[in-house]
């Protein structure tokens, strides 16, 4: 255990989703932080949802926040699937009674009002700030406002928001476990801010605040998207005379190309969960990669397991500046977690993906209804194992192999080398192979090759690039005589004769 890791006492976070989307590596990163900090100090992760914008909630957003959670192996010790009687309910549509009586205190002690302002009135009110040259804001037009003011409201058929009041030229700071000391002014905050809409539910802003103090939450780690609100939820925690818990803001994700923060229109980057795991990135890779995207350990390594993560996690290594989104490194780290699966295991993965048919290639594979899939995409493991940077790369190749006959491989390769060398271990290899006995379970073709260079005199890339040209189509082919058992004598033959009658 490292040093800092017995420094803190008691520490609880929380990830917090609202159930608007699929959970996206911005989420992700998010969860995996609050995890990270939460087993670094031996504390406790909460999940909660956070599902008060009703009209944006997705249907099974929560249920894919939940699966990719457990997919990258991001686990919570409470949660609405493990609720504690102490802190529970963890829906926030389930804690509105909650909300309301602290609403109703701030009501009834002044610092929070009704505003009845209709939104057009709102809006121009806004558009005349703009058109002045000053920055939108709230004027505070309902603040003090009569009861007769009110009930006449009322009689005209208008809800209320309720807002809460700022004091003027108020400092709200605090020291941000990365960020370092960060203020606001009051004055600069947009005015009085709404913590109860019209329709009766608590704003973001003032739901967090309730249960984070309500969750016993110490640590509050969340993406910088939200540092302007931070000084908001100060000033709630402020007007009901509660101490805040601690905030960290993580730096956002920025696509390296656009220099900008990264946005669900690029296109190019995959940027949902659900996306890597269905394009064959291993768990364990996804999250050694993103647990690089806003922190870094002491040293130059970058592939860690999980456990030495939790060991590692310093949140003071976090980092101020963006994370630029490397594609590059996570297909080598991709990689590298690949060539250490054992090849039971490499298999399991994809014939998971094969079942799971959620891209083309899995549902090409999977319609072919293969009785030996198992064998043959064990083969196919063993033999690009080294070589791929995700598993799909593994069904794009037993397709490919499968159905080898019945597209035309690139024989124009095959110009490429000596013709008479060429055409002699062609026809020398197909003699053998035609020569085989019927009963042969497994030939063994590395033999067979040494047989045919000795035969015909040929060696080196002369004997091997017109193999492999004629059985991958590939002149650069790996092991080919472990290519060759993937294929019937028979197939073996007849591409031999394809490529022969190219040459
Ligand atoms: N529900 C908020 C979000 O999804 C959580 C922000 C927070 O952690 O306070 O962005």
């Amino acid at each position: 255990m490292s040093e800092n890791s017995t420094v803190k006492k008691n520490v609880r976070v929380r990830y917090a989703p609202s159930p608007t989307g699929f959970l996206h590596i911005g989420n992700a990163q998010s969860a995996l932080f609050n995890y990270l900090f939460a087993r670094h100090y031996h504390g406790t992760m909460v999940l909660r949802i956070e599902d008060t914008d009703v009209k944006r909630n997705v249907p099974h957003g929560e249920d894919s926040q939940i699966d990719n959670l457990h997919w990258l192996g991001i686990d919570w010790d409470e949660g609405p699937d493990k609720p504690n009687p102490k802190y529970a309910p963890y829906h926030q549509t389930e804690r509105q009674d909650l909300y309301h009586r602290y609403i109703t205190q701030l009501l009834d002690q002044g610092l929070a009002y009704k505003d009845y302002a209709t939104e057009d009135e709102l809006t121009t009110m806004r558009d005349q700030q703009r058109a002045a040259g000053e920055a939108p804001h709230y004027d505070g037009r309902w603040y003090g406002r009569s009861v007769a003011d009110q009930q006449a409201a009322e009689a005209r058929g208008l809800k209320p928001s309720i807002r809460l009041h700022l004091p003027a030229n108020h400092e709200y700071a605090w020291d941000d476990i990365i960020k370092g000391h960060v203020a606001f002014n009051s004055d600069n905050m947009g005015g009085d801010f709404i913590i109860e809409k019209s329709n009766g539910m608590p704003t973001y802003n003032f739901a967090v605040v309730i249960d984070d103090y309500l969750m016993d939450i110490t640590d509050v780690l969340r993406g910088d998207d939200h540092i302007a609100n931070t000084p908001k939820q100060i000033a709630v925690y402020e007007a009901l005379g509660l101490k805040h818990p601690n905030f960290g803001h993580i730096t956002l994700i920025y696509n390296p190309k656009t220099r900008k923060k990264l946005s669900k229109r690029d296109k190019e980057t995959l940027q949902f969960i659900s996306q890597y795991k269905n394009q064959g990135y291993l768990s364990e890779a996804i999250f050694n990669f993103i647990a690089f995207l806003g922190w870094s350990p002491e040293g130059e390594d970058e592939l860690f397991s999980r456990e030495e993560l939790i060991e590692r996690y310093d949140p003071a290594r976090m980092s101020k500046s963006p994370a630029y989104f490397d594609q590059s490194k996570l297909d080598w780290i991709n990689a590298a977690y690949i060539k250490r699966l054992d090849l039971d295991d490499m298999t399991d993965r994809v014939l998971e993906l094969v079942d799971e048919g959620q891209t083309d290639v899995a549902k090409q594979v999977k319609a072919l209804q293969l009785p030996d899939l198992r064998t043959l995409t064990s083969q196919v493991c063993k033999i690009y194992q080294t070589e791929i940077h995700q598993l799909s790369e593994i069904m794009d190749k037993v397709l490919f192999y499968v159905t080898i006959l019945q597209e035309p491989l690139d024989y124009d390769q095959l110009r490429q080398f000596d013709r008479t060398a060429t055409l002699a271990v062609l026809t020398a290899f197909r003699k053998h192979v035609q020569a085989l006995p019927v009963d042969v379970a497994t030939p063994d073709f590395k033999k067979m090759i040494q047989t045919v260079s000795q035969e015909t005199g040929v060696t080196g890339r002369n004997l091997y690039f017109p193999l492999n040209v004629a059985f991958t189509g590939d002149h650069s082919a790996p092991q080919i005589d472990e290519v060759l058992r993937l294929f019937a004598n028979s197939t073996i033959i007849e591409l031999l004769t394809k490529a022969i009658a190219h040459v």
